[in-house]
């Protein structure tokens, strides 16, 4: 098993392959899927290839990165046609975060109007 992967966790099983998954983005860095179970019409997961548990993990390091994970949701949020009126770009962290799956993933989300804060 390579370095930069946890076993049994989810998204690194998806990034391998091994879990089937609807990619809408795919580069050496970062691979964006849509949301099994979307709380928006357009809900994507945008996450690093490389295991890191949740934002509380990240490195000063990591700067290339976290670029790539927002110029993509970025570039995403035009594709999917939700740039214009506005979307949201959202990582929980640990369990009062609301954080269920231990990658560190950003919530794409758009289509409707958001309220703030979120509950
Ligand atoms: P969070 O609760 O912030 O950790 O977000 C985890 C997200 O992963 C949730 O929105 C889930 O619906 C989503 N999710 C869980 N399993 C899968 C899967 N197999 N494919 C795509 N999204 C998933």
């Amino acid at each position: 098993m390579a370095d930069d992967r946890v076993a049994d966790c989810l998204f690194c099983r998806i990034v391998a392959g091994e879990i089937p998954s609807t990619k809408v983005h795919e580069d050496d860095l970062v691979l964006a899927i849509r949301d099994i179970a979307p709380r928006a019409p357009t809900h994507i997961l945008v996450m690093p290839r490389r295991h890191v548990a949740s934002a509380a993990d990240l490195t000063a390091g990591d700067g290339d990165l976290l670029g790539r994970i927002f110029v993509t949701a970025a570039e995403i949020a035009r594709s999917e046609g939700i740039a214009e009126r506005g979307y949201r770009v959202v990582t929980n962290v640990g369990t009062w975060g609301g954080q269920s799956v231990d990658h560190l993933h950003f919530h794409l989300m758009g289509g409707r109007a958001f309220e703030w804060p979120p509950g």
